[in-house]
């Protein structure tokens, strides 16, 4: 696994709020996390950030602003978080790899938008997904929705490549996977910093991906167009 450091960026100055470390590849979810049912977490939800617009001295009786503290709430818990829940674990059916084919199989440009879990604004850009079957396939949306399930999450880059490239191996049965990230991260591009440009790109490899001649027909493959 090589994997590149979240900011190419260089911080020489002491602004700690713009690290981003990552303290481990499981995110880091209590063990009562979901014994609250989604309605009661987005009334809650709902009270607290309707607070924190209160206190940034918002008026919440304008006819624009009252329903923002629920829209936030529901966006929250049913879409881009959403997969912090395992009910919403994608359960993706196994096909016989009935043409035996042997090669290298690559979805690429899977878009996926995904939060900063230190600054909670987006992360978004592709996935490149690869493997190769062990004789078992699974449909190409499949892999999508994996990519998803894992980008619906608070996340840092490095654990959301990791944490799909791990789920390949374990549906696919397969010890071969590699996974390519670039992405955008709007906490680098709109605020601190203020670089709009960078990309960060992440990998996971593993397998016959730590081969330098498949890790570059992967790449090759990403990059042409
Ligand atoms: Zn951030």
């Amino acid at each position: 696994m090589s994997l590149r450091p979240i900011h190419p960026l260089h911080h020489d100055n002491n602004d700690h709020d713009d690290d981003h470390p990552m303290s481990s590849i499981e995110t880091p979810l209590r063990a009562d996390a979901f014994i609250m049912d989604d309605e009661v977490k987005i009334e809650k939800i709902e009270e607290h950030f309707r607070e924190i617009m209160n206190i940034l001295g918002l008026d919440l009786t304008d006819d624009s602003l009252n329903g923002t503290p629920h829209r936030v709430a529901k966006m929250y818990v049913k879409e881009v978080f959403s997969g912090l829940n395992p009910k919403n674990h994608p359960a993706p059916r196994l096909f016989e790899n009935k043409y035996h084919y042997d090669q290298m199989l690559v979805e690429k440009e899977i878009t996926f938008y995904s939060h900063c879990e230190h600054h909670f604004v987006p992360i978004y850009g592709k996935a490149h997904v690869a493997y190769f079957s062990t004789g078992k396939v699974i449909g190409l949306s499949k892999i999508n929705r994996i990519v998803q399930y894992f980008a619906k999450r608070p996340q840092v880059q490095e654990r959301l490549t990791v944490q799909i490239g791990r789920e390949m191996e374990r549906v696919l049965q397969t010890p071969d996977v590699g996974v390519v990230i670039d992405a955008n991260h709007m906490c680098v591009a709109s605020r601190g910093v203020g670089d709009t440009n960078s990309k960060t790109g992440t990998a996971y490899f593993s397998g016959k991906f730590k081969e330098q001649s498949v890790k570059k027909e992967f790449l090759n493959y990403i990059n042409s167009r």
